[in-house]
């Protein structure tokens, strides 16, 4: 069993697919072990995002990662990790193979509808940002 950290992206809680897209984790063996809907501060994101301060686009995510609320989630499942980026699909939606969230849901490279953990190493750091252990089922 793994977990895994995913947010749903303002994008997607906008367009009002949040039950959508956690249908697809559920449908395919990742269990709901945390859940909340947040709104991230410039800080939160830059934060939670810090590995890509150097890249052009940075500004651009933090942005967009604050631009609304998102739904903060704590997946558990066998292989967690790479089902929920197998379920993701391509960081680009026109990239993005058929049938992934991102094909269906994203519109661009930067609403791209979901965030998941890339690896585990990854997951840990980043359900530690925003879930306690007591608060994880
Ligand atoms: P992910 O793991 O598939 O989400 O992709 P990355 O870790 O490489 O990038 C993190 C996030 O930064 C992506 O989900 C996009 O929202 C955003 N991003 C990545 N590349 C670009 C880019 O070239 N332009 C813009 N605007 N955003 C990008």
């Amino acid at each position: 069993m793994e977990q895994t950290l995913s947010i749903i992206k303002p994008d997607a809680v906008s367009k009002g697919v949040i039950g959508k897209i956690i249908d697809r984790f559920e449908e395919n063996g990742l269990r709901v072990a945390a859940m909340k809907k947040i709104k991230l501060s410039s800080e939160d994101a830059g934060a939670f995002y810090a590995v890509h301060k150097e890249r052009p686009f940075f500004g651009e995510l933090v942005e967009f990662m604050t631009s609304g609320p998102v739904v903060v989630m704590v997946l558990e499942g066998e292989n967690a990790v790479v089902k929920n980026r197998e379920l993701m699909g391509a960081t680009n939606p026109k990239e993005a193979a058929k049938g992934t969230i991102r094909a269906d849901f994203a519109t661009s490279i930067d609403a791209n509808a979901v965030h998941g953990s890339d690896s585990l190493e990854n997951a840990k750091i980043e359900i530690n940002f925003f879930f306690s252990g007591q608060n994880i089922h």
